[in-house]
């Protein structure tokens, strides 16, 4: 059984989905016990998904709209 510490280190590769499913088993074994490992996986998650998603991102129907009046005003 994996300890929190060893969850912690695996937790970015877990996220990435490198992990060996031998080992990944045992971290989602982990997860659902260890509310504060499930809690970092969570926040580590949220960190990797926005570092990663950004660029990618379609900007959100408010951005859009504020872009549109900015490209707008600019262009009377
Ligand atoms: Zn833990």
């Amino acid at each position: 059984m994996l300890n929190c510490r060893e969850i912690t280190e695996r937790a970015s590769d877990f996220l990435d989905g490198t992990l060996p499913w031998p080992v990944r088993l045992q971290v989602r074994l982990h997860l659902m016990m260890c509310r504060f490992c499930r809690e970092y996986v969570r926040q580590l998650s949220l960190v990797v998904r926005s570092l990663r998603g950004l660029p990618r991102e379609a900007p959100s129907p408010d951005t859009q709209r504020e872009l549109l009046t900015l490209f707008r005003a600019e262009h009377q």
